[in-house]
C-alpha cells in the first residue's frame, strides 16, 4: 500500500506516466489532494473511473492517518487531535492560532507536527521522552497531521499559515521521512507552504543540523538547549552523549552561515534547577554575539516533578540576557489545560 500523500509532484508524475496517461493527470490527483483534501481515492472525481480503479488495485491509497479524538481549548485557540495510523498505532498533532497576530486577514494557525511516536532522547522534563521511544511515523504520516488541520481551517475559512516540527519526537531522528514530508508540504504543487514559515526543532542533533544546512532550504531551526553547560545539560538531557554544548552552539552558527536563518534557542525554565542569575549569565556569555534568539519556556506541568519558576525569576532571567545583548523572548503557552502545550504530549492520556 503506498499513500499518495507519500509521493513528491514528480513521482506522482512518474507515476501517471509509468501507468500510461499523460502528464496532466498528475496535476489532477495534486489539486484535489491538496486543496480539497479527498478521504478516499473514489473522491478523486477529475481522474477517468478506469485509472481511479487502476491505483486502488495496484494498492495506492489516500488517508494514512483517522482523528479519532480531539480536545480544544477553553478559549478555542488550541486544537489537539488524536490521529490513528494504519497500524493502529496513534500520533497527537496540534492546532495553535493567535487571533490577535493577523497574516492576510486570517488568525496565525500554526501546526506543531510529530515526527515519532514516543521518543528516545528521554528528556527528563518532557511526557514523550517519559514515554520512550515507539517507532518512527512516515512522511505521508507527517503530511496527513497537516492535511487533518488543513481541512478543518479551511471549513472555517482559515488556513495553515506556520508548521513546526516540535511535537512528539527527535525530528533529526527520522531524518529522510522528515525531510521528504518537508519537500512535499513546501513543494509549489504539493500542499505549498513557504520554507520560511517553517520551523525544525531539534534537541541538538550536530549531524541532523548540518545535513538539513545542506538542504537548501529556507527553514527556521530550533535548538532546544537547555543548560548552558554539559554537566546540566546532560541530567536534563541524558542522551545528550557525543553532542556537547560547544559542538551544539558551534552547528548553530554553520547553519546561520549557510542558510542566513537566524537560530532559535530553545530554554526550558525549571525552577531550581536551571533558573538562576548565575546560569542566566553563564548562558549569556555563550550566546553573546552569535546573532541568535532565545525562547525561554517556562515548564509546563508534565509527568515529571519540575516547577515552574516564578514571574520575577523569569523576569530576572529574561533581563540578565538582554542586558548581555542576547535576543530574548518568553513564549507565551497556549493549550496548558488540555495538555498541548510544549513537553505535554503523549498518546496514552489525552483530554
Ligand atoms: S523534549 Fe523533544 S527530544 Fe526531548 S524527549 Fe521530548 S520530544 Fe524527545
Amino acid at each position: 500500500m503506498t499513500d499518495l500523500y507519500r509521493l513528491l509532484p514528480e513521482e506522482m508524475e512518474q507515476l501517471v506516466i509509468d501507468m500510461g496517461y499523460p502528464r496532466y493527470r498528475a496535476d489532477q490527483i495534486l489539486l484535489p489532494l491538496y486543496y480539497k483534501f479527498p478521504k478516499n481515492i473514489s473522491e478523486l472525481k477529475q481522474l477517468p473511473k478506469e485509472m481511479r480503479e487502476k491505483l486502488i488495485e495496484a494498492g495506492y491509497t489516500i488517508g494514512s492517518a483517522k482523528e479519532i479524538h480531539r480536545v480544544v481549548s477553553d478559549d478555542g485557540d488550541t486544537t489537539k487531535l488524536l490521529l490513528n495510523l494504519t497500524d493502529e498505532t496513534s500520533i497527537e498533532t496540534v492546532l495553535i492560532q493567535y487571533p490577535s497576530s493577523k497574516i492576510n486577514g486570517h488568525p496565525r494557525s500554526t501546526i506543531c507536527v510529530s515526527t515519532q511516536i514516543g521518543c528516545a532522547m528521554k528528556c527528563v522534563f518532557c511526557a514523550t521522552g517519559q514515554m520512550g521511544f515507539e517507532k518512527n511515523i512516515k512522511a505521508e504520516e507527517i503530511v496527513a497531521q497537516v492535511i487533518h488541520f488543513a481541512d478543518i481551517l479551511q471549513q472555517r475559512g482559515e488556513h495553515v499559515t506556520n508548521l513546526v516540527f516540535m511535537g512528539m519526537g527527535e525530528p533529526m531522528a527520522n531524518y529522510d521521512e522528515m525531510i521528504r514530508a518537508v519537500r512535499i508540504l513546501t513543494h509549489d504543487r504539493g500542499f505549498g507552504i513557504g520554507q520560511r514559515n517553517i520551523t525544525i526543532s531539534t534537541i541538538g542533533i550536530v549531524s541532523g543540523i548540518d545535513k538539513l544546512a545542506e538542504e537548501n532550504l529556507q527553514i527556521g531551526l530550533a535548538i532546544s538547549l537547555h543548560a548552558p553547560n554539559n554537566e546540566l545539560r546532560k541530567k536534563l538531557v541524558p542522551t545528550a552523549g557525543p553532542n556537547s554544548v560547544e559542538d551544539i552552539i558551534e552547528a548553530g552558527r554553520r547553519y546561520y552561515k549557510k542558510t542566513g536563518r537566524r537560530v532559535t534557542f530553545e530554554y526550558a525554565l525549571m525552577a531550581g534547577i536551571n533558573d538562576s542569575s548565575e546560569i542566566a549569565t553563564e548562558l549569556a556569555i555563550l550566546l553573546k554575539g552569535n546573532g541568535s534568539h532565545v525562547n525561554l519556556i517556562p515548564i509546563n506541568p508534565t509527568a515529571g516533578d519540575f516547577k515552574r519558576p516564578t514571574q520575577d525569576n523569569v523576569n530576572e532571567f529574561e533581563q540578565i540576557l538582554s542586558n548581555a545583548g542576547v535576543n530574548c523572548t518568553v513564549r507565551v503557552e497556549k493549550g496548558i489545560e488540555i495538555s498541548a502545550a510544549c513537553g505535554q504530549l503523549r498518546t496514552d492520556i489525552i483530554g
